[in-house]
């Protein structure tokens, strides 16, 4: 039931402030120390950004992403396909890269600022898994 005292994080403010790879509490300080490491409190407002649990969920959106902005043009425009592979692949492959690397820290940051807003902890892991029914 605690996680429900914190639910009152308005969640469009604290996904934004984690898209643009800020503190989800307070908007001002860095959420990453390196490309994906996340600062295990916030310098500014001291906020624990450690306890809010990203796993798989940035990585899954960000396939999704990318699957919708490249794999699906390519299925659409066979001209993309049927391409000497020689011109084709070093384009997609280049595409692919420069979205996802572009694309998951800020996907990882919003999906953070999400967990901050709906009170979600890294401790509340045995309550989402199947993990719990044991
Ligand atoms: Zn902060």
């Amino acid at each position: 039931m605690a996680a429900m005292n914190e639910a009152a994080h308005p969640v469009a403010a604290s996904v934004l402030r984690g898209l643009k790879g800020h503190c989800p509490a307070c908007g001002r300080g860095q959420l990453f120390w390196k490309y994906l490491k996340v600062n295990g409190r916030c310098e500014v407002c001291d906020h624990d950004l450690s306890r809010y649990p990203a796993d798989d969920g940035p990585a899954y959106l960000t396939i999704l992403l990318t699957g919708h902005l490249i794999v699906a043009p390519m299925l659409i425009f066979p001209i993309i396909w049927q391409a000497n592979p020689i011109y084709s692949l070093p384009l997609i492959m280049g595409a692919l890269a420069a979205i996802t690397l572009t694309a998951l820290p800020r996907i990882k940051g919003g999906w953070i600022g999400l967990m901050y807003a709906l009170g979600v902890r890294d401790t509340d892991g045995p309550l989402h898994t199947a993990d719990a029914a044991d």
